[in-house]
């Protein structure tokens, strides 16, 4: 197992469409462990395998950042089935450390994938949980919750994020 580096707001992998796993062995058994201590250790609730400059499409999810096995999710080539409703809260992102928004999210998504023996999994998620699903889905699409924000918002955050990619100089 190991931490790896976060990637940063501005590096390409994170703004690209990762690409669907097809290969079930140790190299996904590895990336998804270190996903998983990486998220523990940054910490935070969800996290990409772009975010470790891996361009798959993998996710884990746990709302309890550890304190509880049972809430950890590791989902593979995961899709959002069902949407419904809507919700806005406060997001952040272990890419763009010291910034934070709120994109208008479903209120409930169900989300299906594989796990790491393949199996099918579906969730459904409300409130936080629909949000992470969704937060992290997109980052394997290549989308950052800056993008869905108003235009306006949009620009000046991304003034500021050009600002700190080209210094290399986040708050962390
Ligand atoms: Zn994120």
């Amino acid at each position: 197992m190991s931490l790896r580096p976060i990637v940063k707001w501005g590096e390409p992998v994170l703004h690209e469409a990762s690409k669907p796993v097809s290969e079930w062995g140790v190299p996904l058994q590895t990336l998804v462990t270190d996903m998983i201590e990486t998220m523990y250790g940054a910490p935070g609730i969800g996290l990409a395998a772009p975010q470790i400059g891996v361009a798959l499409r993998v996710i884990v999810v746990d709302l309890s950042v550890g304190e509880d096995k049972d809430q950890l999710i590791t989902l593979i080539n995961p899709e959002l089935v069902e949407r419904e409703g809507e919700q806005s809260h406060e997001e952040g992102c272990l890419s763009i450390p010291g910034f934070g928004g709120s994109p208008v999210r479903p209120a409930r998504v169900v989300v299906r994938g594989l796990d790491l023996e393949r199996k099918e999994r579906s969730y459904d998620g409300t409130g936080l949980l629909a949000r992470a699903f969704c937060h992290e889905i997109d980052h394997i699409d290549g989308l950052l919750f800056v993008d869905r924000l108003s235009p306006l918002k949009r620009d000046l955050m991304k003034r500021k994020l050009r600002k700190k990619a080209r210094a290399n100089d986040w708050d962390e």
